[in-house]
């Protein structure tokens, strides 16, 4: 599902030139459940923009289900981060002036296949365990609650992969190890792909495979069962 060859990220330039990330070359199928981990300023994040599109100043290759990144024009890859990819936040980008409902509808204002957003946003408010704060804000929502209202909002047009940075890092422990369950569980039922960048290895565990990162550059690649 997702190829990257050889993918190198510089910032800045001349003698302040910083490298994120170095020759980076992976593979991730589908239905994976992968973890991304590495201490702060290692590039988890950089390395997971990239591979959803939201950073386009690398070096190197990224192929997403055959179709080379770099060739795609924004507007082809705005479509397709609009319709193949979910994200989710360590601080959950709610708009807090709209419902939960609001918010999980808000990617159809873009163009999307979907044909009821309301019903859609209100089924996966429900499967995510929300189906009582439909028209509840955000703000009135638990740290949990909200991270969930996330996860509805990056499913709703029915992503075959799903991005997470540090999705646990604003949470409690407990709280935190229920959304990786969340995860495991659409994972295992739906079949969809699922990322979480982590500086946590209590967090990386839960994946069955896990990519470290120091550096920018891959150092460990662990799968088990
Ligand atoms: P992580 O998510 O693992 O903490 P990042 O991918 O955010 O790491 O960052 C990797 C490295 O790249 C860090 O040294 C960081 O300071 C640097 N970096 C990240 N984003 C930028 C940017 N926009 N401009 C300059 N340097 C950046
Ligand atoms: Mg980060």
């Amino acid at each position: 599902m997702i190829e990257v060859s050889g993918v190198t990220r510089y910032y800045g330039s001349g003698r302040v030139r910083h490298t994120a990330l170095r020759d980076v070359t992976l593979s991730i199928g589908e239905g994976e459940f992968v973890s991304i981990v590495g201490t702060s300023g290692s590039g988890k994040t950089t390395l997971l923009n990239v591979l959803g599109g939201l950073d386009r100043g690398w070096e190197g290759s990224v192929k997403v289900d055959g179709r080379e990144m770099r060739a795609l024009s924004d507007r082809e890859l705005s479509a397709l981060r609009n319709t193949s990819l979910g994200f989710v936040f360590q601080h959950f980008n709610l708009l807090d002036h709209l419902t939960c409902q609001e918010n999980v509808t808000l990617s159809s204002f873009f163009g999307s296949p979907v044909k009821d957003p309301a019903a859609r946003a209100d089924e996966l408010l429900r499967k995510v365990g929300l189906g009582d704060k439909i028209t509840a804000r955000p703000s009135e929502l638990s740290g949990g609650q909200k991270q969930r209202v996330a996860i509805a909002r990056a499913l709703f047009p029915g992503p075959k992969l799903i991005l997470c940075d540090e999705p646990t890092g604003s949470l409690d422990y407990k709280t935190g190890m229920q959304i990786l369950e969340l995860f495991q569980d659409l994972n295992a039922t739906e079949g969809i792909t699922v990322i979480v960048v982590t500086h946590e290895d209590h967090v990386a565990k839960v994946a069955r495979r896990r990519i470290r990162l120091e550096d920018g550059v891959v150092v460990e690649d662990e799968r088990e069962g």
